[in-house]
Formats: C-alpha cells, structure tokens, sequence
C-alpha cells in the first residue's frame, strides 16, 4: 500500500479543506493555488489510479463520472462552460500523483492552458 496521498488525506479529514461536492466515487475540493476565478480539483476517492491515463485504462466510467461531476460543479460555481485539465507527468506539471481533474472556470481570458 502506498503512502496516503495529500487527497486522500484531505478525504479522510486529516488535511482541512472543504468538499464542496461528491458522489459515492468522487469528491472536488478548491485548489489552495487557484490559477482562474473559480479552479476546483476534482478527485476519485481511490488513490489507485496515478493519472489520467491509467484511470481510461482501469476504469472508464469512473473517469466519465469525474467528467460529469466537473459540468455539475462548473454550473454551480460559474456559468458552466469550463476547461478541464489533467497534468500527466511530472514535466507536464503533475505534482499529486493521485488523479484529479483541474475544473477553471469563471472567466478564463487571462488564464494559459496550463494549470
Ligand atoms: P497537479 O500539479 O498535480 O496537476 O495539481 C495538484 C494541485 O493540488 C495543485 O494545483 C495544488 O495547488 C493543489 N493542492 C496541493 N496541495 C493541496 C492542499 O493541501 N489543498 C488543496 N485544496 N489543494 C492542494
């Protein structure tokens, strides 16, 4: 067994931060470094997966469950419209390797594709 990741963590409730929604799978929290008006990270609750990738590979639905959970919160925090970013390698600026989606939104002119 791995080491619990800072999500998992942030899950069981030994890291304060705020589930501002969830399903029985997934959980979104507020990015402590948002990068966009609203930036919202949105988590399987299994650390298996590390990335993206292996999360199509391993378990397709819960991935569109994640894309779905994104829209729900998307249209309670901004307009609905959003970009959805999943940093996949350390070079590509992954930092938790615990998959999450970034969810910005809220008005994105000034807001590189990056997150
Ligand atoms: P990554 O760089 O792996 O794509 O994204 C990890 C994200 O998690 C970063 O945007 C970072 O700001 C966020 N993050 C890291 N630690 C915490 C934390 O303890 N609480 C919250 N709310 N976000 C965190």
């Amino acid at each position: 067994m791995s080491e619990p990741s800072v999500f998992t963590r942030i899950l069981q409730g030994e890291i304060p931060s705020e589930i501002v929604a969830e399903t029985e799978r997934a959980f979104v929290i507020r990015d402590i470094a948002p990068q966009a008006p609203v930036h919202l990270l949105v988590i399987p609750k299994t650390q298996q997966y590390r990335d993206v990738v292996e999360l199509a590979a391993g378990d397709p639905a819960l991935l569109a469950e994640v894309v779905d959970l994104a829209h729900r919160v998307a249209a309670e925090h901004a307009d609905g419209e959003f970009r959805l970013v999943f940093n996949t390698g350390a070079s590509a600026g992954q930092t938790v390797f615990h998959v999450h989606a970034h969810v910005l939104a809220g008005g994105l002119d000034e807001v590189s594709t990056g997150a």
